[in-house]
């Protein structure tokens, strides 16, 4: 199979004008300018409007959420509002969430997303991208936690026994540190192995801050009334110190953290994942976007999820993220959504850039203009998702020769 368009932009070397990209089965085989190598008509397709280029990794959604009815003003009402939502729907309910939801994220161009997940459903029938799948622990009481503990562990063995499993990886984490009994932290960080992959909501908002440092305000009366205590004061400090630090650790948000969390941050070589939508929708202080790649801090970018945002589209991430850092440049943030989500999830060997023996996830873009592959920015869909090699996603505009 050959694409071909007026631009590939494989994120990890310049643009190539007038180029095309060979797969053959699940890779790339090679890529590049001019005439395509010969090939069979009915195998290529040609974008004429478009630009090729890696897809898109989405480090941090929620999938089974839906809605942004929930308020805003109080990250700890919010919480509550999400948490009764979530109770209230029916197994159809989060089945149809997670088919409309893949549809979406396919459509905006994520071919990999880590997703942070409760209750998995059982029959994952509709078509998604790459999952890194997250069942989280979460529980202020001892017992709750416990229970989700236990729960997610059953998951993850029996989704490790199920043949064709749809996740390409299943792990477990907290969902923060402050909502998870100490008892069942420290069990879990005993248990698990610092090589898996861990993703965990860590200071996200001013009330986990007043949390933290306090012991006080909306966030911590949540933890309360679910049976909780205040017993930790240095999220970022007690990760490291349970080795739940390292080259595979997601930091999702991030928003308000210290020098000494970012040194820590350096040191163990996690990422941060930036949720540009989510950050507006609760109004943070200003990410320290800047200061924290100025660090060698690994950055990605997520959607998080529709109870904090408008749409789970990677390509309105990117562009929000350029409108708000205007230091950030269209390829800098390509970069962000591209090779460093790879890195965070350890592929960095197979995704994340256009290039031969890499994985065939490729997305194709439109173009405003076919002369400035720069005006890929204003695409709001793909034309084409390509994930393993299999078109998941196109518009009927593309047409085989
Ligand atoms: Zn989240």
């Amino acid at each position: 199979m050959i694409f071909t368009a007026p631009w590939i932009i494989p994120v990890s070397s310049p643009p190539l004008k007038n180029a095309w990209v060979q797969l053959k089965g699940d890779s790339i085989t090679a890529l590049g300018t001019g005439t395509p190598p010969t090939h069979s008509p009915e195998e290529t397709i040609d974008f004429p409007n478009a630009a090729l280029m890696p897809g898109l990794i989405n480090a941090h959604a929620h999938i089974e959420f839906s809605g942004t009815s929930h308020p805003q003003n109080s990250f700890a009402a919010w919480a509550r509002s999400v948490q009764n939502a979530q109770q209230n729907k029916s197994k159809t309910d989060l089945e149809n969430a997670w088919q409309q939801n893949c549809q979406q994220l396919l459509k905006t161009g994520s071919t990999s997303v880590v997703n942070h997940c409760n209750a998995t459903p059982e029959n994952i029938n509709s078509i998604h991208p790459r999952l890194f799948q997250i069942a989280e622990i979460v529980g202020s009481s001892a017992t709750t936690a416990t229970q989700t503990y236990q729960y997610a562990c059953e998951q993850q063995l029996h989704r490790s026994r199920q043949p064709n499993s749809p996740f390409e990886s299943f792990n477990i984490s907290p969902t923060s540190l402050y909502a998870v009994a100490p008892l069942v932290l420290e069990q879990f960080f005993k248990n698990r192995s610092p090589h898996q992959l861990l993703s965990i909501h860590v200071k996200e908002s001013r009330e986990e801050h007043e949390l933290f440092n306090h012991g006080t305000g909306p966030l911590s009366q949540l933890v309360k009334d679910r049976g909780g205590l205040m017993w930790l004061k240095d999220p970022i400090g007690w990760l490291a110190e349970h080795e739940g630090l390292t080259e595979k650790t997601l930091i999702i948000h991030g928003n308000y953290l210290n020098e000494t969390d970012q040194n820590l941050l350096k040191q163990s070589q996690a990422s941060v994942v930036h949720c540009p939508g989510s950050h507006q929708y609760f109004k943070h202080e200003p990410f320290p976007l800047a200061e924290l790649l100025s660090e060698d801090i690994n950055i990605c970018l997520g959607t998080d999820s529709l109870a904090s945002n408008t749409e789970l589209s990677m390509l309105q991430e990117i562009r929000w993220l350029i409108a708000r850092y205007p230091e950030i440049s269209y390829p800098q943030a390509l970069e962000l959504a591209t090779i460093n989500g790879a890195q965070a999830l350890g592929v960095a060997e197979q995704r994340g850039q256009l290039k031969a023996t890499f994985d065939a996830d490729i997305i194709a873009i439109p173009l405003s203009d076919p002369n400035d592959w720069h005006s890929a920015v204003e695409a709001t869909e793909v034309f084409m998702n390509c994930v393993a090699g299999k078109i998941l996603y196109s518009t009927p505009q593309i047409a085989t020769r």
